[in-house]
Protein backbone atom coordinates (compact mmCIF):
# COMPACT_ATOMS: atom_id res chain seq x y z
CA UNK A 1 0.00 0.00 0.00
CA UNK A 2 1.12 3.80 -0.94
CA UNK A 3 1.21 5.32 2.23
CA UNK A 4 0.47 9.10 2.27
CA UNK A 5 1.58 11.68 5.25
CA UNK A 6 -1.52 11.46 6.65
CA UNK A 7 -2.11 7.37 6.00
CA UNK A 8 1.63 7.15 8.13
CA UNK A 9 0.43 9.20 10.96
CA UNK A 10 -2.98 7.08 11.06
CA UNK A 11 -0.98 4.21 11.23
CA UNK A 12 0.79 5.06 14.77
CA UNK A 13 -1.50 3.83 17.56
CA UNK A 14 -2.10 6.53 18.80
CA UNK A 15 -3.85 8.55 16.02
CA UNK A 16 -5.58 6.13 14.32
CA UNK A 17 -8.94 6.84 13.60
CA UNK A 18 -12.13 4.96 15.12
CA UNK A 19 -13.87 3.88 12.56
CA UNK A 20 -17.23 5.27 13.00
CA UNK A 21 -15.71 8.74 12.62
CA UNK A 22 -16.17 7.94 8.75
CA UNK A 23 -18.71 8.81 6.56
CA UNK A 24 -19.83 6.34 4.16
CA UNK A 25 -17.66 8.33 1.23
CA UNK A 26 -14.81 7.61 3.47
CA UNK A 27 -15.52 4.39 4.38
CA UNK A 28 -16.39 3.15 0.14
CA UNK A 29 -12.72 5.24 0.05
CA UNK A 30 -11.14 2.96 2.73
CA UNK A 31 -12.53 0.19 1.07
CA UNK A 32 -10.92 0.54 -2.31
CA UNK A 33 -7.55 1.13 -0.84
CA UNK A 34 -7.83 -1.88 0.60
CA UNK A 35 -8.36 -3.04 -3.22
CA UNK A 36 -11.98 -3.59 -2.34
CA UNK A 37 -14.80 -3.03 -4.26
CA UNK A 38 -16.38 0.67 -2.72
CA UNK A 39 -19.98 -1.35 -2.28
CA UNK A 40 -17.89 -3.38 0.69
CA UNK A 41 -18.58 0.35 2.21
CA UNK A 42 -21.78 0.17 2.84
CA UNK A 43 -21.75 -3.21 4.30
CA UNK A 44 -19.09 -2.25 7.01
CA UNK A 45 -21.53 1.22 7.53
CA UNK A 46 -24.49 -2.03 7.95
CA UNK A 47 -22.30 -3.93 10.50
CA UNK A 48 -21.77 -0.26 12.27
CA UNK A 49 -24.45 1.54 12.87
CA UNK A 50 -27.30 -1.21 12.08
CA UNK A 51 -25.68 -4.51 14.07
CA UNK A 52 -23.79 -1.99 16.36
CA UNK A 53 -20.59 -4.47 15.31
CA UNK A 54 -18.25 -3.73 18.39
CA UNK A 55 -15.20 -5.66 16.62
CA UNK A 56 -13.89 -6.48 12.96
CA UNK A 57 -14.10 -9.71 13.50
CA UNK A 58 -17.36 -9.94 13.52
CA UNK A 59 -18.14 -8.68 10.44
CA UNK A 60 -18.15 -11.95 8.92
CA UNK A 61 -19.48 -11.36 5.37
CA UNK A 62 -16.69 -9.32 4.57
CA UNK A 63 -13.40 -10.95 3.30
CA UNK A 64 -10.70 -11.84 5.99
CA UNK A 65 -8.45 -9.76 4.06
CA UNK A 66 -10.38 -6.63 4.29
CA UNK A 67 -10.75 -7.03 8.16
CA UNK A 68 -6.97 -7.12 8.46
CA UNK A 69 -6.66 -4.47 6.56
CA UNK A 70 -9.48 -2.55 8.55
CA UNK A 71 -8.15 -3.15 11.97
CA UNK A 72 -4.82 -2.54 11.09
CA UNK A 73 -5.83 1.20 10.07
CA UNK A 74 -8.88 1.89 12.56
CA UNK A 75 -9.87 1.09 16.04
CA UNK A 76 -12.88 0.09 16.66
CA UNK A 77 -13.22 0.42 20.45
CA UNK A 78 -16.36 -0.62 22.33
CA UNK A 79 -17.89 2.03 25.13
CA UNK A 80 -16.59 0.83 28.36
CA UNK A 81 -19.49 0.91 30.67
CA UNK A 82 -17.57 1.80 33.66
CA UNK A 83 -20.68 2.20 36.07
CA UNK A 84 -24.31 1.73 35.69
CA UNK A 85 -26.34 3.35 38.47
CA UNK A 86 -30.78 2.91 38.86
CA UNK A 87 -32.58 5.60 40.19
CA UNK A 88 -36.03 4.75 41.75
CA UNK A 89 -37.91 6.77 38.90
CA UNK A 90 -36.39 4.11 36.38
CA UNK A 91 -33.81 6.74 35.18
CA UNK A 92 -30.85 4.77 34.54
CA UNK A 93 -27.11 6.61 34.64
CA UNK A 94 -24.06 5.32 32.90
CA UNK A 95 -21.07 6.67 33.25
CA UNK A 96 -18.81 4.98 30.35
CA UNK A 97 -14.49 5.53 30.13
CA UNK A 98 -13.13 6.72 27.19
CA UNK A 99 -10.14 5.15 25.31
CA UNK A 100 -7.75 8.01 27.00
CA UNK A 101 -8.95 7.69 30.47
CA UNK A 102 -11.38 10.76 30.36
CA UNK A 103 -14.97 9.60 31.39
CA UNK A 104 -18.47 11.02 30.57
CA UNK A 105 -21.81 10.25 31.37
CA UNK A 106 -24.84 9.01 29.86
CA UNK A 107 -28.76 9.36 31.07
CA UNK A 108 -31.49 7.22 29.84
CA UNK A 109 -34.82 8.65 30.98
CA UNK A 110 -37.94 6.37 30.73
CA UNK A 111 -41.26 8.58 30.49
CA UNK A 112 -44.34 6.67 29.80
CA UNK A 113 -44.14 5.02 26.16
CA UNK A 114 -41.14 7.02 25.73
CA UNK A 115 -37.26 6.25 26.30
CA UNK A 116 -35.30 9.62 26.23
CA UNK A 117 -31.40 9.64 26.00
CA UNK A 118 -29.49 12.40 27.25
CA UNK A 119 -26.07 12.17 25.39
CA UNK A 120 -23.20 14.20 26.43
CA UNK A 121 -20.95 16.06 23.72
CA UNK A 122 -17.71 16.99 25.54
CA UNK A 123 -15.86 15.80 28.45
CA UNK A 124 -16.54 18.52 30.76
CA UNK A 125 -17.54 22.21 29.99
CA UNK A 126 -15.85 25.66 28.96
CA UNK A 127 -19.45 27.40 29.03
CA UNK A 128 -18.86 28.08 32.49
CA UNK A 129 -22.65 28.07 33.59
CA UNK A 130 -23.21 29.18 37.18
CA UNK A 131 -25.59 26.28 38.01
CA UNK A 132 -24.54 23.57 36.22
CA UNK A 133 -22.30 21.27 37.60
CA UNK A 134 -20.60 19.67 34.13
CA UNK A 135 -18.72 24.05 34.30
CA UNK A 136 -17.12 22.77 37.73
CA UNK A 137 -15.10 20.35 35.52
CA UNK A 138 -14.20 22.58 33.14
CA UNK A 139 -13.60 21.46 29.54
CA UNK A 140 -11.14 18.22 29.54
CA UNK A 141 -11.88 18.20 25.84
CA UNK A 142 -14.18 17.33 23.17
CA UNK A 143 -15.59 13.61 22.28
CA UNK A 144 -15.32 12.30 18.92
CA UNK A 145 -18.39 11.87 16.32
CA UNK A 146 -17.59 7.73 17.17
CA UNK A 147 -17.33 8.75 21.32
CA UNK A 148 -20.90 10.86 20.83
CA UNK A 149 -22.52 7.97 18.71
CA UNK A 150 -21.60 5.13 20.75
CA UNK A 151 -23.45 6.41 23.54
CA UNK A 152 -26.61 5.18 21.30
CA UNK A 153 -25.29 1.59 21.71
CA UNK A 154 -23.51 1.33 25.13
CA UNK A 155 -27.05 2.66 25.93
CA UNK A 156 -29.77 0.42 24.04
CA UNK A 157 -27.63 -2.58 25.65
CA UNK A 158 -29.40 -1.39 28.94
CA UNK A 159 -32.61 -1.04 28.02
CA UNK A 160 -34.90 -3.63 29.65
CA UNK A 161 -36.36 -6.04 27.16
CA UNK A 162 -39.06 -4.81 25.22
CA UNK A 163 -37.79 -1.12 25.48
CA UNK A 164 -36.64 1.12 22.70
CA UNK A 165 -35.19 4.53 22.76
CA UNK A 166 -37.10 6.91 21.02
CA UNK A 167 -35.79 10.34 21.43
CA UNK A 168 -32.41 11.88 21.45
CA UNK A 169 -31.31 14.83 23.39
CA UNK A 170 -27.72 16.52 23.74
CA UNK A 171 -28.15 17.65 26.92
CA UNK A 172 -26.16 15.44 28.63
CA UNK A 173 -21.74 16.85 29.52
CA UNK A 174 -20.63 19.64 27.32
CA UNK A 175 -21.80 22.13 24.72
CA UNK A 176 -22.47 20.55 21.60
CA UNK A 177 -22.39 23.27 19.67
CA UNK A 178 -18.85 24.19 20.88
CA UNK A 179 -18.00 20.58 19.28
CA UNK A 180 -19.77 21.47 15.74
CA UNK A 181 -17.78 19.29 13.73
CA UNK A 182 -18.27 15.94 15.47
CA UNK A 183 -21.52 16.69 16.46
CA UNK A 184 -22.30 16.95 12.94
CA UNK A 185 -20.54 13.43 11.97
CA UNK A 186 -22.14 12.13 14.90
CA UNK A 187 -25.60 13.22 13.59
CA UNK A 188 -25.07 12.26 10.06
CA UNK A 189 -24.24 9.06 11.29
CA UNK A 190 -27.25 8.97 13.55
CA UNK A 191 -29.55 10.36 10.83
CA UNK A 192 -28.63 8.67 7.60
CA UNK A 193 -30.30 5.94 5.92
CA UNK A 194 -26.72 4.00 5.49
CA UNK A 195 -26.10 4.87 9.96
CA UNK A 196 -28.96 4.58 12.51
CA UNK A 197 -31.19 6.34 10.32
CA UNK A 198 -32.92 7.98 13.38
CA UNK A 199 -35.33 10.53 12.27
CA UNK A 200 -34.08 14.13 13.26
CA UNK A 201 -37.05 14.90 14.54
CA UNK A 202 -36.80 12.54 17.68
CA UNK A 203 -33.85 14.16 18.00
CA UNK A 204 -33.23 17.82 19.92
CA UNK A 205 -29.98 19.56 19.84
CA UNK A 206 -29.70 22.24 23.30
CA UNK A 207 -27.24 24.81 22.86
CA UNK A 208 -26.17 27.79 25.36
CA UNK A 209 -26.84 29.77 22.55
CA UNK A 210 -23.60 29.71 20.22
CA UNK A 211 -25.21 32.35 17.51
CA UNK A 212 -23.44 31.22 14.43
CA UNK A 213 -23.73 27.71 14.93
CA UNK A 214 -27.38 27.11 16.19
CA UNK A 215 -27.46 28.68 12.38
CA UNK A 216 -25.33 26.69 10.56
CA UNK A 217 -26.95 23.17 12.38
CA UNK A 218 -30.26 23.87 11.43
CA UNK A 219 -29.22 24.72 7.71
CA UNK A 220 -27.61 21.23 7.79
CA UNK A 221 -30.14 18.86 9.44
CA UNK A 222 -33.63 19.47 10.50
CA UNK A 223 -33.01 18.34 14.02
CA UNK A 224 -35.17 19.79 16.95
CA UNK A 225 -33.34 22.88 18.94
CA UNK A 226 -33.68 23.46 22.22
CA UNK A 227 -31.82 27.22 24.09
CA UNK A 228 -30.59 27.14 27.16
CA UNK A 229 -32.31 30.65 28.12
CA UNK A 230 -32.26 30.98 31.89
CA UNK A 231 -32.90 34.62 32.29
CA UNK A 232 -34.71 38.16 30.55
CA UNK A 233 -32.08 40.74 31.49
CA UNK A 234 -28.97 40.77 30.37
CA UNK A 235 -27.06 41.32 33.72
CA UNK A 236 -29.05 38.33 35.12
CA UNK A 237 -27.61 36.27 32.44
CA UNK A 238 -24.40 37.43 31.72
CA UNK A 239 -23.74 36.04 35.43
CA UNK A 240 -25.55 32.26 35.28
CA UNK A 241 -24.58 32.35 31.41
CA UNK A 242 -21.15 33.89 30.79
CA UNK A 243 -21.61 32.87 27.49
CA UNK A 244 -24.05 36.10 27.09
CA UNK A 245 -21.55 38.63 27.29
CA UNK A 246 -20.14 37.23 23.79
CA UNK A 247 -23.87 36.71 22.25
CA UNK A 248 -26.25 38.92 24.61
CA UNK A 249 -29.80 38.27 24.58
CA UNK A 250 -30.89 40.84 21.62
CA UNK A 251 -28.65 38.85 19.37
CA UNK A 252 -29.55 35.70 20.54
CA UNK A 253 -33.43 36.63 20.24
CA UNK A 254 -32.65 37.65 16.50
CA UNK A 255 -31.01 34.29 15.63
CA UNK A 256 -34.06 32.38 16.79
CA UNK A 257 -36.41 34.57 14.88
CA UNK A 258 -34.00 33.56 11.65
CA UNK A 259 -33.87 29.94 11.51
CA UNK A 260 -35.27 28.10 9.06
CA UNK A 261 -37.39 26.12 11.08
CA UNK A 262 -39.62 23.26 10.18
CA UNK A 263 -43.36 23.94 9.83
CA UNK A 264 -45.27 23.25 13.28
CA UNK A 265 -41.76 23.31 14.84
CA UNK A 266 -41.10 24.81 17.89
CA UNK A 267 -37.67 26.38 19.47
CA UNK A 268 -37.71 25.34 23.14
CA UNK A 269 -36.66 27.43 25.43
CA UNK A 270 -35.02 25.87 28.70
CA UNK A 271 -35.09 28.10 32.50
CA UNK A 272 -33.46 26.74 35.55
CA UNK A 273 -35.65 28.28 38.33
CA UNK A 274 -33.43 30.00 40.62
CA UNK A 275 -34.61 31.54 43.46
CA UNK A 276 -34.17 35.02 44.13
CA UNK A 277 -32.25 35.27 40.29
CA UNK A 278 -34.42 35.01 37.67
CA UNK A 279 -38.09 34.01 39.14
CA UNK A 280 -39.91 36.88 39.73
CA UNK A 281 -43.13 37.51 37.81
CA UNK A 282 -41.42 40.74 35.89
CA UNK A 283 -39.03 37.93 34.58
CA UNK A 284 -42.04 36.12 33.44
CA UNK A 285 -42.93 39.31 31.75
CA UNK A 286 -39.82 39.75 30.12
CA UNK A 287 -39.65 36.33 29.43
CA UNK A 288 -43.30 36.95 27.45
CA UNK A 289 -42.36 39.92 25.69
CA UNK A 290 -38.46 38.28 24.53
CA UNK A 291 -40.21 35.28 23.16
CA UNK A 292 -43.49 36.67 21.41
CA UNK A 293 -42.17 36.73 17.84
CA UNK A 294 -40.80 33.73 18.13
CA UNK A 295 -42.40 30.38 17.74
CA UNK A 296 -41.53 28.90 20.72
CA UNK A 297 -42.51 26.90 24.02
CA UNK A 298 -40.58 27.16 27.20
CA UNK A 299 -39.77 24.46 29.74
CA UNK A 300 -39.52 25.40 33.47
CA UNK A 301 -37.19 23.55 35.40
CA UNK A 302 -36.24 22.77 39.17
CA UNK A 303 -32.83 23.49 39.97
CA UNK A 304 -31.25 20.44 40.93
CA UNK A 305 -28.75 21.12 43.75
CA UNK A 306 -25.45 20.15 43.86
CA UNK A 307 -22.23 20.11 45.90
CA UNK A 308 -20.36 23.83 45.93
CA UNK A 309 -23.27 25.75 44.42
CA UNK A 310 -24.86 28.24 46.47
CA UNK A 311 -27.80 28.83 44.29
CA UNK A 312 -31.34 27.38 45.10
CA UNK A 313 -34.27 26.03 43.47
CA UNK A 314 -36.95 28.35 43.29
CA UNK A 315 -40.08 27.45 45.87
CA UNK A 316 -43.18 25.48 43.42
CA UNK A 317 -45.83 28.37 44.24
CA UNK A 318 -42.92 30.66 42.44
CA UNK A 319 -42.47 28.02 39.57
CA UNK A 320 -46.30 27.63 39.40
CA UNK A 321 -47.26 31.54 39.17
CA UNK A 322 -44.54 32.14 37.03
CA UNK A 323 -45.87 29.13 34.45
CA UNK A 324 -49.17 31.20 34.69
CA UNK A 325 -48.01 34.36 33.68
CA UNK A 326 -46.52 32.61 30.61
CA UNK A 327 -49.90 31.25 29.76
CA UNK A 328 -51.81 34.29 29.92
CA UNK A 329 -49.36 35.59 27.75
CA UNK A 330 -50.20 32.59 25.26
CA UNK A 331 -46.81 31.00 25.77
CA UNK A 332 -46.76 26.80 26.05
CA UNK A 333 -44.70 26.66 29.28
CA UNK A 334 -44.43 23.17 31.58
CA UNK A 335 -42.93 22.74 34.65
CA UNK A 336 -40.63 19.89 33.98
CA UNK A 337 -40.19 17.53 37.58
CA UNK A 338 -36.69 16.21 38.10
CA UNK A 339 -35.40 12.91 37.11
CA UNK A 340 -32.51 10.90 38.74
CA UNK A 341 -32.18 13.03 41.50
CA UNK A 342 -30.98 10.16 43.59
CA UNK A 343 -28.39 9.19 41.41
CA UNK A 344 -27.17 12.54 40.10
CA UNK A 345 -28.20 11.83 37.09
CA UNK A 346 -30.80 14.97 36.91
CA UNK A 347 -30.14 18.01 34.67
CA UNK A 348 -26.81 20.18 35.74
CA UNK A 349 -25.80 16.96 38.14
CA UNK A 350 -23.86 15.34 35.71
CA UNK A 351 -20.14 15.76 36.79
CA UNK A 352 -17.64 12.26 35.87
CA UNK A 353 -17.46 11.32 39.73
CA UNK A 354 -13.85 9.93 39.53
CA UNK A 355 -13.02 13.48 38.83
CA UNK A 356 -13.51 14.32 42.71
CA UNK A 357 -11.27 13.91 44.97
CA UNK A 358 -12.52 11.17 46.96
CA UNK A 359 -13.16 13.11 50.38
CA UNK A 360 -15.23 15.67 48.25
CA UNK A 361 -17.34 12.95 46.34
CA UNK A 362 -18.27 12.17 50.26
CA UNK A 363 -19.25 15.60 50.90
CA UNK A 364 -20.93 16.26 47.57
CA UNK A 365 -23.35 12.75 48.68
CA UNK A 366 -24.05 14.12 51.89
CA UNK A 367 -25.07 17.33 50.74
CA UNK A 368 -26.98 16.06 47.92
CA UNK A 369 -28.97 13.91 50.41
CA UNK A 370 -29.42 17.08 53.12
CA UNK A 371 -30.68 18.76 50.18
CA UNK A 372 -32.88 16.44 48.62
CA UNK A 373 -34.94 16.81 52.25
CA UNK A 374 -35.86 20.00 50.96
CA UNK A 375 -39.27 20.43 50.19
CA UNK A 376 -40.40 22.57 47.47
N1 LIG B 1 -24.64 23.04 26.90
C1 LIG B 1 -25.95 22.73 26.46
C2 LIG B 1 -26.35 21.33 26.82
C3 LIG B 1 -26.33 21.04 28.30
S1 LIG B 1 -27.93 20.81 28.88
C4 LIG B 1 -26.93 23.76 26.98
O1 LIG B 1 -26.52 24.61 27.75
O2 LIG B 1 -28.08 23.74 26.60
C5 LIG B 1 -28.22 22.26 29.74
C6 LIG B 1 -29.54 22.17 30.41
O3 LIG B 1 -29.44 21.41 31.60
C7 LIG B 1 -30.01 23.53 30.85
O4 LIG B 1 -30.78 24.15 29.89
C8 LIG B 1 -30.87 23.21 32.01
O5 LIG B 1 -32.14 22.91 31.54
C9 LIG B 1 -30.29 21.97 32.55
N2 LIG B 1 -29.51 22.21 33.77
C10 LIG B 1 -28.21 22.50 33.90
N3 LIG B 1 -27.88 22.60 35.19
C11 LIG B 1 -29.00 22.37 35.90
C12 LIG B 1 -29.28 22.25 37.28
N4 LIG B 1 -28.35 22.41 38.21
N5 LIG B 1 -30.55 21.99 37.63
C13 LIG B 1 -31.50 21.78 36.71
N6 LIG B 1 -31.28 21.84 35.40
C14 LIG B 1 -30.04 22.12 35.00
Amino acid sequence: MNLSGEDRHNSSAVARRDIRDLTLDELESAAAEAGERPYRGRQIAHWLWRKGAESFDVMQDLPAALRTALAERFTLAPANVAAVRRASDGTCKLLLRLADGEAIETVIIPAGDRTTLCISSQAGCAMGCEFCATARMGLHRNLTAAEIAAQVFAARRELNPGAQLTNYVFMGMGEPLANYPRLLGALTAMTAPWGMAISPRRITVSTVGIVPMMEKLLAELPVNLAVSLHATTDEARDRIAPINRRYPLAELIRACRRLPLKARSRITFEYVMLAGVNDTIDDARRLVKLLAPLRAKVNLIFFNPFAGSDLERSPRAAVEAFQAVLHRGNLTATIRESRGLDIAAACGQLYAEQHLPQDAGARDHERRAAQLGIQD
